[in-house]
């Protein structure tokens, strides 16, 4: 189910049990600032998530209240995933869902990198 927006992080959320080790992930690339790991519930061929270490809810809280060397640090990361996973070249679509009418179910900000087909449109008619 859709999460609301600008409700308080919720610590017990699936990503922060991620980050805690407390549930495993296939890891694709990890520093400071990020964590990506393959979607356990792939859309695409290649269909990877890109999460920030620091507890933010969403893409409006990250924005809002992020470092700038955190928003530097994940627009960076994303980009090197993206190199790691070798779609640069045929291309990839980035999504990040938000509040209820975006259709985040997570939590916890994250990017989607789609990627290993054309993707047709951006969103179904
Ligand atoms: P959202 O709808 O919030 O943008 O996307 C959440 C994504 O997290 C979904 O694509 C879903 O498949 C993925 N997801 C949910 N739980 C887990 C999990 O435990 N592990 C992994 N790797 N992905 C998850």
């Amino acid at each position: 189910m859709a999460v609301k927006g600008n409700v308080p992080y919720d610590p017990q959320n699936v990503f922060a049990r991620i980050l805690r080790g407390e549930l495993p992930c296939n890891k694709v690339y990890e520093n400071d600032y990020v964590l990506a790991f393959h979607d356990i519930a792939p859309k695409a061929p290649i269909h990877v998530l890109v999460i920030p270490k620091a507890p933010y809810v969403s893409f409006a809280d990250f924005s809002q209240n992020a470092s700038e060397a955190e928003i530097t640090g994940f627009t960076r990361a994303v980009g090197q995933v993206a190199r790691i996973l070798q779609v640069d070249g045929p291309g990839y679509r980035l999504l990040s869902n938000v509040g209820e009418e975006g259709g985040q179910e997570v939590p916890h900000f994250h990017v989607h990198i789609f990627a290993g087909r054309a993707l047709g449109p951006m969103l179904p008619e």
